[in-house]
C-alpha cells in the first residue's frame, strides 16, 4: 500500500460544507471562520456574497426590522418557458433563496436612528428585477416618503429579468419616478451597491443615490465586460467595473469594507439629517428629594 493511500484510509472524512476553497485567492478557509468574519475571506478579504437576512442582520439594530409586502408574487404575464416554465423557475428560487421575490423590503433602525431599508437577494434569480421588486422598490420609497424616513437600498443585482420582459424594463421607470418625488420631499437616499449590481439596476434605481457606496471589489456595470469588449473590440483598462475603478472615474462616492458599513451609514444619515453626532448623554439622574 502507497504512503498516500495509508494516509487517506487512516484520515477520517470531513463533513459537506465545513471547509471551502475561496474563489478569490484559492485557499482553503473554514466555514465558521469565514460567517464569524462578516463573510470575508480571513485570507484576502474577499466580499462573500450575503443573503438579503444577512445583509439585513448586519445593518439593522437587533429585531428593529419589520418586513412590509412580504407576500407579493409575480405572476407570469408572458406565460415564459425557457429551461422551464416561469412559475417553475420562481418556485425553484423561493426555495433556494428563503424568500418570495429578490427584494426584501421594510422599516428599522440603524445605530438607533429610524430608516426604510430594501434589501435585494440575489440569490433569488440573480437579483433580478420584475414588477414585484419594482412594485416593493416604489412602495418602500413612497412609504419612506410619507413617513420623512432616510433610505437605504441595498443593490445585488443581474439587472431587469427578462422573463417578465417589458414589464420588467418598466420597473426603472417606475422606481425612478418614486426616487423623483421622493427627493422633491427633500429626503436622502444612499445607495449601496454589492457584487454584483448590474443591468436595469444599475440603470435605474441603485444609480440615483443621493450618496452612492459600494462594497470592495463589487462589481458594478451595465453590460458585462465580455459584451462590451465585443462590442467596442478593444481591451478594457485594469480593474474595469470595479468599484475602485468607479470610485476613481467619479461614478460612486465612497468603497467602504463591510465590517465598517453600518457606522458609515449611521454616520452618513446623521449628518444628512443633521442629528447630534453622537448620542445625547444619559440626564444626571435626579438629585435625591430632601428627605
Ligand atoms: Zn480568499
Amino acid at each position: 500500500m502507497s504512503l498516500f493511500s495509508r494516509i487517506r484510509r487512516r484520515r477520517p472524512p470531513i463533513p459537506d460544507g465545513l471547509w471551502l476553497k475561496c474563489q478569490s485567492c484559492a485557499e482553503i478557509i473554514y466555514v465558521k471562520a469565514l460567517n464569524e468574519n462578516f463573510k470575508l475571506c480571513p485570507k484576502c478579504n474577499h466580499h462573500y456574497l450575503l443573503s438579503a437576512r444577512e445583509r439585513i442582520d448586519l445593518l439593522c439594530d437587533a429585531d428593529s426590522f419589520s418586513e412590509m409586502d412580504a407576500v407579493m408574487l409575480p405572476g407570469d404575464p408572458l406565460n415564459f418557458v425557457d429551461a422551464i416554465p416561469y412559475p417553475e423557475k420562481q418556485a425553484k428560487a423561493r426555495e433556494k433563496s428563503g424568500e418570495n421575490e429578490a427584494l426584501v423590503t421594510g422599516t428599522g433602525t440603524i445605530e438607533a436612528i429610524p430608516f426604510a431599508l430594501g434589501v435585494m437577494d440575489f440569490t433569488y434569480i440573480g437579483g433580478t428585477m420584475g414588477s414585484v421588486v419594482g412594485e416593493k422598490a416604489a412602495r418602500l420609497i413612497e412609504l419612506a416618503r410619507d413617513r420623512r424616513l432616510p433610505l437605504l437600498i441595498v443593490s445585488a443585482s443581474g439587472g431587469v429579468r427578462m422573463h417578465e420582459s417589458i414589464i420588467g424594463l418598466m420597473q426603472m421607470a417606475k422606481t425612478s419616478g418614486a426616487l423623483f418625488y421622493y427627493k422633491q420631499a427633500g429626503l436622502p437616499f444612499l445607495s449601496l451597491l454589492t457584487n454584483p449590481t448590474t443591468g436595469g439596476t444599475t440603470a435605474s434605481f441603485a444609480s440615483l443615490g443621493d450618496i452612492i457606496l459600494a462594497e470592495p471589489n463589487a462589481l458594478i456595470g451595465f453590460a458585462g465586460p465580455r459584451v462590451i469588449k465585443q462590442t467596442i473590440r478593444q481591451d478594457l483598462p485594469k480593474g474595469f467595473q470595479s468599484a475602485e475603478f468607479l470610485l476613481e472615474h467619479g461614478m460612486i462616492d465612497m468603497v467602504v469594507p463591510r465590517p465598517q458599513l453600518k457606522a458609515t451609514i449611521a454616520g452618513l444619515l446623521r449628518y444628512l439629517l443633521r442629528l447630534p453626532v453622537e448620542a445625547p448623554p444619559e440626564p444626571a439622574p435626579a438629585a435625591a428629594s430632601a428627605a
